[in-house]
């Protein structure tokens, strides 16, 4: 154990406990010093800690509890947030969305580039890098656009932001024509850079064949140029089955679903702004399919497209609500509840789906010390009047889980 140095008013107040601590695929049993001062907010400055043994500064009856079952992981990865910030901070700040992030379990997120001014040039972007700076409690990788504001008339100064961003994307708007995607697709390949593609093809409205005729075509695309694709929010069965091919031909593709099309279709479906996301909720043999696709790996990864809006932009009924929904908040439990907890996935598949995959996939660095401390036996109530982001619509209010971030640690900081 690398204990540095405690005070003596700290070692009264310390005990060990034993904690599963998930490292390199599996769980492994741990003994942590826990101290019940806070680190934050006591004169008496705790030594610093290590999340793979050592001191374990926290204060919380929970760590005390016989029944309590806890667990060290590392933090959660979210390819698809929208943060909102700059241009709409009405809905969403870096600073909420980055702690709604945190109470969540999340230690990095990539931020969506649908923004004012969009990050489609180096000057742009650095608006928002400079944000992010100032005011992220966890780290935080902006992608940038595929085509100049997400119109999809001409590329975006790719170069000269390649190296600055995570990856390519046009998410909100799927990118119309063949010829400007085969454009982004032999540029974003030269540039050793993923595309990110949020698939619909506008002719097609929002129904499924919007969705997976533009994943069949990019697929097309990407067997020409070898280029990195990674599909948003596939949410219809035709999608995973497109995926489950290329993979299966050797394509370099990966994609994502959200939570809501894991846990709904579309009889689940309400009369609220709370069901209104795009793609929509789809059919019960799309959601079996999906979660089909999580259980054989055709899906790499779970991502919320966490997307506030406004009180008012959700209260004007399913038909004319904005789309989107907030879920960094809930992504953990709703997950942990609906498939760890009956059984349909394993909780080491949890932490594979939301951390170690898209990590590996967008090459998003472990930082030491960075890392979340869980609890999974205490059922509560999911309650939208506490969170952190902006936002309040999601379909989970008033749901009953399992699964609870404690704290959140960045590099050995809590800002949970
Ligand atoms: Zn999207």
């Amino acid at each position: 154990m690398d204990i540095i140095k405690i005070s003596e008013s700290a070692k009264e107040k310390t005990f060990s406990k034993k904690i599963k601590v998930y490292e390199n695929g599996k769980f492994i049993e741990k003994e942590f010093l826990i101290s019940s001062e806070n680190p934050c907010c006591g004169t008496d400055k705790l030594p610093s800690f290590s999340l793979s043994g050592g001191l374990f500064p926290f204060s919380s009856s929970v760590l005390t509890d016989k029944s309590s079952e806890l667990f060290i992981l590392p933090g959660f990865v979210d390819v698809h947030v929208h943060l909102r910030e700059p241009g709409f901070s009405y809905k969403e700040t870096i600073e909420t969305g980055t702690a709604a992030a945190a109470a969540g379990g999340f230690t990095s997120v990539c931020s969506m580039p649908n923004l004012n001014p969009a990050p489609d040039c180096i000057e742009n972007l650095s608006v928002q890098t400079s944000l992010i700076k100032q005011n992220a409690k966890i780290h935080v990788f902006p992608y940038a656009c595929i085509t100049k504001g997400s119109k999809g008339e001409s590329l975006s100064d790719m170069e000269e932001l390649s190296e600055h961003v995570i990856a390519f994307t046009d998410d909100g708007r799927g990118v119309q024509s063949d010829e400007m995607m085969l454009a982004a697709m032999t540029k974003a390949k030269s540039l050793n850079k993923m595309i990110v593609a949020h698939c619909e093809d506008e002719r097609y409205g929002t129904s499924a064949e919007s969705e997976y005729l533009q994943v069949e075509r990019d697929l097309k695309l990407v067997a020409k140029t070898g280029c990195r694709y990674h599909l948003c929010h596939a949410s219809a069965k035709e999608s995973i089955q497109l995926i489950r091919e290329a993979k299966k031909a050797g394509l370099p593709v990966s994609v994502e679903t959200a939570p809501h099309y894991l846990v709904f279709c579309d009889e689940d479906v309400k009369d609220s702004g709370d069901f209104k996301m795009n793609p929509p909720i789809r059919k019960k043999e799309d959601q079996e399919a999906l979660i089909e696709g999580i259980c054989d790996g055709t899906i790499d990864m779970i991502a919320t497209d966490h997307a506030p809006h406004s009180a008012e932009e959700k209260s004007r009924g399913f038909k004319n609500s904005l789309n989107g929904i907030v879920g960094l908040e809930t992504a953990f439990p709703v997950i942990y509840t609906n498939f760890v907890k009956k059984g349909i996935i394993s909780f080491e598949k949890l932490i594979q789906l939301m951390s170690d995959n898209p990590r590996r996939i967008f090459g998003i660095p472990s930082v030491e010390n960075d890392g979340i401390l869980v609890e999974t036996n205490a059922k509560y109530t999911v309650n939208r009047e506490e969170f952190r982001t902006m936002g309040r619509s999601m379909p989970y209010d008033g749901m009953e889980v399992y699964g609870k971030c404690l704290a959140t640690f960045i590099n050995g900081r809590m800002v949970k």
